[in-house]
């Protein structure tokens, strides 16, 4: 017998890209299941399959238009399905004229009007136009109060902030998600208070550059005031925070960070290069020598502080002698993790647009390189926790191993470990037998 779930409309959303598209996904669930659709068991079951994408990187792009091959035949057994595509990819012209070409593709919806996600889907069923189009060049009014289906288990994502004014000149983010708006401290507090009573005990505050929080809000307000405020919240447990300009880290944030008890001792700050040259080129607003600073004070503030690291190899005109650079600077401040990319370039950038691309093959040795010295560091770097009682967020069993479970330090390392079922959600100390280059092993420590 058919039961009134299997009737009622299904859809399917594929993510891809950060964590502010994480978050964005779980707005969409919140507003289909607000129009009535609910989650598929897997696209093959949806009604309607939205794709969430990115276009930080070339391998992202590729790997939407991959899927949209796939979902194409689909479609061709099963006309009456609806795709909608948006997120960064669909903030780009070339894109939208390339999506109405291949004739999938039924709803082109952008960054700055999810909310709207609704009525185009309901103009899309309704069949009167083809693709249904509707993205705004530019965000307007934050809008509060989106329903959102919140699938984290204890640990949440909350917005605290949208857009970028810092235009690196390999990042097409600011052209896609627009410019710099941050949300106000009790819309971002009443979020907040609302996950802890579903039962989230640590929230990640999300923004490209989360240390220019507050500027253009009436008072005007900065991060490190968020975080007190966030701090005081009964029922949370921890607060984390992405993403770091490291130009924009005071020494005022660092004492906040230090000071808030439930403020993890996790900072990540891209370096992307460690050649000031290059560093230049990329319009990072910083130096080396500015970054070594940096990170010494952060040690020095913020005891036993995690630092990690975005770096990318193989920037317009990098030279030996510049990659050298970054190894150096890998070497001197021994990051706690670092996430290594090829540089790629994006168009409508200013980096796609100059000559001097290093070669793939240069790319990919520097990025072997890297990889194997950051790897050896990360992995000496978790080997001080053996034998030593760490403190896990835990979120579950663990995906590789259902049998164990795994959680995170408030340093951010992963660890699987040995445990009862029951103490998921919990804080647990673990006891670490093992360190591997991501993540710890051990047993949970009987209290
Ligand atoms: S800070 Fe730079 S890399 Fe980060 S989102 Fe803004 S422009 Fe892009």
């Amino acid at each position: 017998m058919r039961t009134k779930e299997d009737i009622r409309k299904k859809y399917s959303i594929l993510t891809y890209g950060c964590q502010m598209n994480e978050r964005d996904t779980e707005t969409i669930a919140g507003l289909l299941e607000k129009s009535g659709y609910v989650e598929a068991a897997s696209p093959e079951e949806a009604n309607l399959i939205i794709f969430n994408t990115c276009s930080v990187r070339t391998s992202a792009e590729n790997k939407v238009y991959g899927k949209l091959g796939e979902i194409k035949r689909l479609k061709k057994a099963r006309p009456d399905l609806l795709v909608g595509f948006g997120g960064c990819m669909a903030q780009m012209e070339e894109v939208r004229k390339k999506l109405g070409e291949g004739g999938v593709v039924d709803i082109i919806f952008g960054t700055h009007n999810l909310h709207e996600l609704p009525r185009l889907v309901e103009k899309a069923e309704a069949g009167v136009e083809r693709p249904v189009i509707d993205v705004w060049p530019e965000a307007g009014d934050i809008v509060e109060g989106l329903p959102a289906r919140r699938t984290g288990g204890v640990s949440a994502f909350v917005n605290i902030m949208f857009g970028c004014n810092n235009f690196c000149s390999y990042c097409i983010v600011p052209f896609t998600r627009g410019r710099e708006r941050s949300r106000k401290p009790s819309d971002i507090i009443d979020e907040v208070k609302d996950l802890v009573q579903q039962g989230v005990k640590e929230v990640t505050l999300l923004g490209q550059n989360v240390n220019s929080y507050g500027k253009g809000l009436e008072p005007e307000t900065d991060f490190a005031s968020l975080l007190e405020l966030v701090n005081e919240i009964p029922g949370l447990e921890r607060i984390r925070f992405t993403t770091s300009h490291p130009r924009d880290v005071s020494e005022r944030l660092l004492s906040t960070i230090a000071s808030c008890r439930k403020v993890c001792e996790h900072i990540h700050a891209p370096l992307q290069a460690g050649s000031n040259r290059i560093l230049k080129a990329m319009n990072r607003g910083y130096t080396r020598e500015y970054y070594l600073d940096l990170v010494h004070k952060m040690r020095e503030i913020v005891p036993g502080v995690a630092v990690t690291t975005d770096l990318i190899v193989g920037f317009p005109g990098e030279s030996d002698r510049d990659f050298e650079d970054t190894i150096d600077m890998v070497k001197r401040i021994r990051f706690d993790a670092a996430f290594t990319f090829m540089y790629s370039p994006r168009s409508g950038t200013k980096a796609a647009r100059l000559s001097d691309q290093v070669p793939l093959e240069v790319k990919k040795e520097r990025l072997l390189q890297l990889n194997e010295i950051q790897y050896n560091i990360a992995l000496e770097a978790n080997r001080r926790f053996e034998g030593k009682d760490v403190e896990v967020l835990v979120e579950g069993p663990s995906k590789t191993n259902p049998r164990k479970l795994t959680g995170r330090t408030r340093t951010n390392r992963i660890v699987v470990f040995e445990g009862k079922p029951d103490l998921a959600g919990r804080l647990v100390m673990v006891r670490v037998r093992e360190a591997k280059t991501f993540t710890l092993l051990g047993e949970a420590v009987e209290g």
